[in-house]
């Protein structure tokens, strides 16, 4: 039996979710979450902060998630736009030093990928795409419990591909998905079509669609044809096995993801469309891609199975 510890280092919270692993299967030891320790003192506040919950357990390894760009070779954090005090730092390095237990650093979004493809939605299928859809859209291949990078550490950027139209995305080119389905674009599309300047959220979009707003239910009708468009893109590219869909915008299922997903299903030609499915682990994917990270420093193995849910 090894004790596997994630850290989840949110830019509000801190999550701790302590694991145990056997033959192949993770259980939930226990979980807590406190505020974020912030500015130069937050490794030492972090360490005391583990100390405390693991109390008499002792882990054999933790995963730290990080909110940054994160050289993997050398654990460094090269940028945090969060978190300025972690950059120049090797924050798994810190953290092992203090607790003396060997860690090591995630992404955090390669850790909320990982988890979903390997114990939430993407269980049990080998080729997991992962999608999240919030402010912006960011997206993971995640093959045998791996994310794929690319030969540049660029791979899976779906929110720039091109989808038509000629919106503006922050990326500079036009027409990205991301330009018409980014989470604060919904709403800034739904207040120029207004004429208003109201800083409207995805969120009031869907809300406005719900009671009718004829104006929102074209924004959406047009976001989620694009996201459409998106997913046939990617079946085409990569084929995955499964693709998952999570980010703040999946919480309203029947405004953006279920059109999206019966839209895909009507243009598909000669694409294997796959299961299409909502993210599971909600708020606790982070800490669940850091445990795995933890058990991945420790044998090589990413491909375990949850037994019980947070
Ligand atoms: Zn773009």
């Amino acid at each position: 039996m090894t004790l596997l510890l994630g850290v989840d280092n949110g830019g509000t919270r801190v999550k701790l979710l302590l694991a145990r692993e056997m033959e192949g299967r993770l259980e939930h030891v226990r979980t807590a979450d406190a505020p974020t320790p912030r500015g130069p003192s937050a490794m030492d506040e972090l360490a005391a902060l583990t100390r405390t919950f693991l109390a008499d357990d002792r882990a054999d390894a933790f995963g730290l998630t990080v909110a940054g760009i994160l050289d993997e070779a050398s654990g460094l954090v090269a940028t945090s736009a969060n978190m300025r005090w972690l950059e120049g730092l090797a924050p798994a390095r810190e953290l092992s030093d203090r607790l003396g237990i060997p860690g090591e650093a995630v992404q955090d979004g390669v850790a909320t990928a990982i988890a979903e493809a390997v114990l939430g939605a993407g269980r049990g299928a080998d080729d997991v795409f992962v999608l999240a859809l919030g402010t912006g859209i960011a997206g993971a291949h995640v093959v045998d419990g791996s994310v794929r990078k690319g030969a540049h550490g660029g791979a899976g950027e779906i929110g720039h591909i091109a989808t038509g139209g000629g919106e503006k995305c922050t990326c500079g080119q036009s027409g990205c998905l991301e330009s018409l389905l980014g989470g604060t674009r919904l709403g800034a599309r739904w207040d120029r079509a207004r004429g208003v300047d109201a800083q409207s959220t995805a969120l009031d979009v869907v809300l406005a669609a719900e009671r009718g707003d004829g104006t929102a239910r074209a924004i959406l009708d047009e976001a989620t044809t694009a996201l459409a468009n998106g997913l046939l893109s990617l079946m085409a590219m990569i084929d995955p096995g499964v693709i998952v869909i999570g980010g703040g915008l999946s919480n309203s299922p029947a405004w953006i993801i279920d059109p999206a997903i019966e839209k895909a299903h009507r243009r598909a030609t000669f694409h294997a469309v796959p299961p299409i499915i909502r993210a599971q682990l909600g708020s606790w994917a982070g800490a669940w891609g850091a445990v795995l990270t933890a058990a991945h420093s420790r044998s090589g193995e990413r491909r375990l199975e949850r037994t019980e849910l947070v």
